[in-house]
């Protein structure tokens, strides 16, 4: 493993191009890019944000920026027409499948799954840490959400056998957080749901690996974690799900239909967010699609994994196989040695690595966009931290 300083400086030539000269001089301290570790808000592909620069000022020729176009103009049309349809392929998305670009974030979802979905009022929920909790409780306000299972006992720390659930038979669907981002905990094996529809909410690993979309009735995430910038957020839904018969009270942003309907342009769309994302599928494509994914982020996650088992400081928090490929939480051994780990890793240019409050220590996000190099460079601080330590 190679042992280079953690902080690089990386050149943009994009951004130059577009803030003109005069800028050289001050490249050194304006493109010092560290590496972000941030759960979301997360990092982005370098050349994606290079690419975006490059149009900031002109977009192809429209003489204005993505952020000042109508978007129902030609060129925003284009844009999110050719966000969908990469998507579509990278994922394999059946034409049965409606792609919606949302706003709300994924905890608008929480509301809007029970109102497009609870016909019988009944929903069955796999409670395996924050994220779940808050979709199970909101479903709550809607009807009869019922915890079929949970890992709330051991601090979410592992997904709970799902094989042979007690799936109510009058659920009108069974819902799962599929990676969990504070506790670092996925489903590697979806659950038995018995039949019934499948709700997953993939903020956290969504385009990180191959799925199955036939499996699932709906899939939805925030883009902020591992696909674009806030704002956006993405729901594949089974089309026969997406009907008029909603909850009494629902509005009308929130019913699926009337996004459906309007191909995610019934009022104005987070257009710079789809924009980004758009960006984000193409560059998924050119790295090889989501299986070349899957193994580079196996192979990142297993350098981060390993270390922590061979380690005699750290050790990570979940148990070994429903560990995430996204999240990685991990300890020190006590709240002083955390805490000075995460100032001199950020002193050192790895950047965001404080565990979420409610659980302390350290995470670790190493979504798609967290380069291989990133990874390494955690790794070999994290080995000079523990010699200091010894
Ligand atoms: C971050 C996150 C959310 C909340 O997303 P918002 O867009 O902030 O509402 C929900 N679910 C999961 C799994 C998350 O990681």
């Amino acid at each position: 493993m190679t042992n280079h300083p953690a902080r690089v400086r990386r050149g943009a030539p994009a951004a130059r191009n577009v803030l003109g000269r005069g800028t050289e001089e001050r490249e050194g301290a304006r493109m010092a890019r560290v590496y972000n570790f941030s759960a979301g808000p997360a990092v982005l592909p370098e050349e994606v944000l290079a690419e975006a620069a490059s149009e900031m000022l002109d977009y192809r020729g429209s003489g204005m920026s993505v952020m000042e176009m109508s978007h129902r103009s030609k060129p925003f049309g284009e844009i999110i027409e050719n966000a969908e349809a990469d998507l579509r392929e990278l994922v394999g998305i059946p034409d049965n499948y409606r792609v919606l670009f949302l706003q709300g974030g994924a905890s608008q979802q929480f509301a809007a799954v029970p109102m497009n979905l609870m016909k019988n009022r009944v929903a069955d929920y796999i409670v395996t840490g924050a994220w779940a909790k808050k979709a199970f409780k909101e479903a709550k306000i809607f009807g009869d959400a019922r915890a079929i299972a949970s890992s709330e006992d051991e601090t979410f720390s592992y997904i709970p056998d799902c094989s042979d659930l007690d799936v109510s038979p009058d659920a009108d669907y069974v819902y799962i957080c599929e990676n969990n981002t504070i506790y670092g905990t996925k489903f590697h094996t979806l659950p038995n749901t018995k039949g019934k529809d499948l709700v997953a909410d993939v903020s956290s690993c969504f385009l990180s690996e191959p799925v199955d979309i036939t499996r699932y009735g709906v899939m939805y995430g925030g883009a902020q974690k591992n696909i674009g910038p806030a704002g956006v957020v993405i729901s594949i839904i089974r089309e026969d799900l997406i009907t008029d018969d909603v909850l009494e009270g629902t509005p009308t942003m929130l019913k699926w239909k009337t996004q459906a309907d309007a191909n995610s342009l019934y009022n104005t769309p987070p257009a710079y967010g789809i924009y980004i994302c758009g960006k984000v599928f193409k560059w998924l494509k050119d790295q090889g699609g989501l299986e070349a994914m899957q193994q580079r982020n196996q192979e990142k996650a297993a350098l981060l994994y390993d270390f922590l088992d061979a380690s005699k400081l750290f050790r990570g928090t979940v148990r070994k196989e429903d560990r995430s490929l996204m999240n990685v939480p991990f300890v020190a051994g006590d709240a002083d040695l955390d805490a000075a780990f995460v100032a001199e890793a950020k002193a050192a240019g790895l950047e965001n690595l404080k565990g979420h409050r409610s659980v302390g220590g350290m995470r670790a996000s190493i979504y798609n966009a967290m380069p291989r190099a990133g990874v390494e460079a955690l790794v070999a601080f994290m080995d000079k931290f523990e010699q200091a330590h010894k």
